[in-house]
């Protein structure tokens, strides 16, 4: 049946999953991984991870006419889905509604992934980026519901961090399954350093990550508990529930104890912005 998402048409969901379930966030090469995993590993015996952390975020609403009139209500849901998913590692998110932002710009409004247009609106509209999350969210580009940048990319790239949403990804828009907000707490888990539970499939790079068994590839819509599906291992089961996959938002609902460490980790090494003065 075919499968619609963002104006875009697919054959059916598999293909959509197969396109990357609408998440551009680049996927990180081998080298990447291994200069991250090392730079953690130097990292972790001169620090203790902080407990709780409150992250501040800043919203950027790109409309263009009558289109992506983000509403107060949806941030105030948006981010108390966050609040919800990141609470076991400690996170707390909170927004000022003074600070909501309105920019009417047809070209930024479709901007695509690592384009001249997103380049720009970042530009022009990102608040410092080693202080907030910067949360832009516009109709992107046909087919995409967002993506992320990764706390490594920071130092070498500031101007464009953060995570880019589709409008109708926001809790009570339209891209159905994809319409609870859970696609920003996918995103905003690359922004705080977390791969995709499938990255490298059974190859033996994953994600970096003891706890979220390795499988072959993304699973997505809603898949039945109690099976192993794709896992790589015998007696594994794929984390068929967890935020970094891509299952349907109403499937998703975990976060790995592993998952959380390794944020920490990465905020303490990437995002030291962030931090209290108690914590650097
Ligand atoms: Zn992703």
């Amino acid at each position: 049946m075919a499968f619609f998402i963002n104006n875009k048409e697919f054959s059916d969901q598999e293909e959509f999953i197969r396109y990357g379930r609408g998440c551009a966030t680049k996927i990180p090469t081998p080298i990447d991984i291994m200069r991250v995993d090392e730079e953690i590993t130097a990292n972790k015996t001169r620090r203790k991870l902080f407990s709780e952390l409150s992250i501040e975020v800043r919203f950027h609403h790109i409309t263009y006419g009558a289109r992506g009139l983000i509403t107060k209500t949806q941030r105030i849901q948006q981010i108390e889905l966050l609040n919800t998913a990141y609470a076991s590692a400690g996170l707390t998110f909170n927004y000022s509604e003074q600070e909501v932002k309105f920019i009417d710009n047809e070209n930024w409004y479709n901007m695509g992934h690592a384009s001249a247009s997103e380049r720009q609106a970042k530009t022009s509209l990102g608040a410092d980026p080693h202080k907030y999350l910067n949360f832009y969210t516009g109709g992107l580009v046909s087919g995409l519901l967002g993506w992320a940048t990764f706390p490594y990319d920071l130092a070498g790239d500031p101007v464009m961090d953060g995570v880019v949403m589709l409008d109708e990804s926001l809790p009570g828009g339209t891209a159905a399954p994809y319409n609870l907000g859970m696609t920003a707490v996918h995103e905003v888990g690359h922004w705080l350093g977390l791969f995709h539970t499938f990255q490298g499939g059974c190859d033996g790079i994953g994600d970096q990550v003891k706890d979220t068994p390795a499988h072959s590839s993304a699973n997505y819509g809603k898949p039945e508990d109690g099976k192993p599906h794709n896992a790589c291992t015998i007696g594994d089961y794929a984390p068929i529930h967890n935020y970094m996959n891509y299952v349907d938002d109403d499937w998703m609902n975990e976060l790995t104890i592993a998952q959380e460490t390794r944020i920490k980790e990465q905020i303490m090494m990437y995002r030291t912005g962030l931090l209290n003065p108690a914590n650097v």
